[in-house]
């Protein structure tokens, strides 16, 4: 991931070393490049426009001063302005003060949901928390029997439905588990909703009754950061019809060129929290807008 952007910024700055003081022109050819760099990456138009304008200002406003020399500055400039577009500070969970905290993840099927599920299960545990799955994606046949898999592996209780229920009732099933989850003394819930291959009505409904009926402290929308743009439309779908606190991008392992990363927290206004980077379930952690820019910059 980001390995194309990376090398092409590392380009970028190279034709700028050496310079005593920048151009107006050095500028123009600099904010070009960045731009279409990020393009490329697959950041979306606007966030690009933004990044650009403020890089370019900075840039021209900047002073050369004893310590960096003007690539350098342009790089700093890049950094920060790479953090602020990447949300700035991490943004951690907010525990309810009277437990249960109760998480609902919400996201297209595919996602990574239900190993997200296991694998969040897992670091709150290392947390010292103890947090209950609940699998309340009855759409796909697999779900269930997949998240108690995932549960057991990360020694988690997953609360599930009866089997032979039928189809049964995810608002129910999402209810029952709070008060099990509150007569357990689990402080933390995380309930786990159906998606489908695509945006439908139907999820968007069902998701907005789970978190009607369960009234969730954190809704955090997964998504694959695999398939770029498409990220970050899915998102405004989700926000519309579901609406979510936070974001997890989901395998960042793979190659993707990075711009759902890049763009989701400015379009969605809403936080990346997590980052989910392969099958294992310890392949996650806190997302950290900072690490993430020097990762690019690297
Ligand atoms: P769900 O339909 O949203 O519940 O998605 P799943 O949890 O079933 O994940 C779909 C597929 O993606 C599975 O094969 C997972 O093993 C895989 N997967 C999930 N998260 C990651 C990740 O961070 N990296 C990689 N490489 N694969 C992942």
């Amino acid at each position: 991931m980001f390995a194309t952007l990376s090398d092409r910024l590392a380009d970028t700055f190279k034709q700028l070393r050496g310079k005593g003081r920048l151009s107006e022109a050095d500028i123009d050819a600099t904010a070009r490049e960045i731009r279409i760099a990020l393009l490329e990456a697959d950041v979306a138009l606007p966030v690009v426009k933004e990044f650009v304008a403020a890089v370019k200002e900075r840039a021209r406003g900047a002073e050369v001063t004893g310590a960096l020399n003007p690539a350098q500055q342009v790089v700093k400039i890049v950094n920060e302005e790479l953090v602020t577009i990447l949300g700035g500070e991490t943004r951690r969970i907010r525990f309810a003060k009277n437990p249960p905290t109760v998480i609902m993840l919400a996201g297209l099927q595919g996602a990574g949901k239900t190993t997200l599920a296991a694998k969040l299960a897992l670091w709150l545990k290392g947390q010292g928390k103890s947090p209950m799955l609940v699998a309340a994606d009855l759409q796909r046949p697999n779900a269930v029997k997949q998240l108690q898999v995932n549960g057991e592996r990360a020694g988690v209780t997953v609360f599930a439905p009866e089997p032979g229920n039928g189809v049964g009732d995810p608002v129910a099933v999402a209810r029952t588990a709070i008060d099990e989850a509150r007569r357990t003394l689990h402080d933390v819930v995380i309930v786990d909703t159906a998606g489908r291959l695509g945006v439908d009505a139907e999820m968007m409904q069902q998701a907005a009754d789970i978190r009607d009926a369960v009234q969730p402290d954190e809704v955090l929308f997964v998504v694959d950061a695999m398939i770029g743009q498409d990220a970050v439309s899915t998102a405004q779908a989700f926000l519309d019809g579901v609406g979510f606190d936070g974001v997890v991008l989901t395998k960042l392992d793979g190659d993707a060129r990075g711009g759902a990363a890049l763009s989701i927290r400015s379009v969605t206004g809403r936080p990346v929290m997590f980052a989910s980077s392969g099958e294992k379930l310890t392949d996650f952690d806190l997302f950290h807008p900072d690490r993430m820019a020097s990762r690019i910059l690297d």
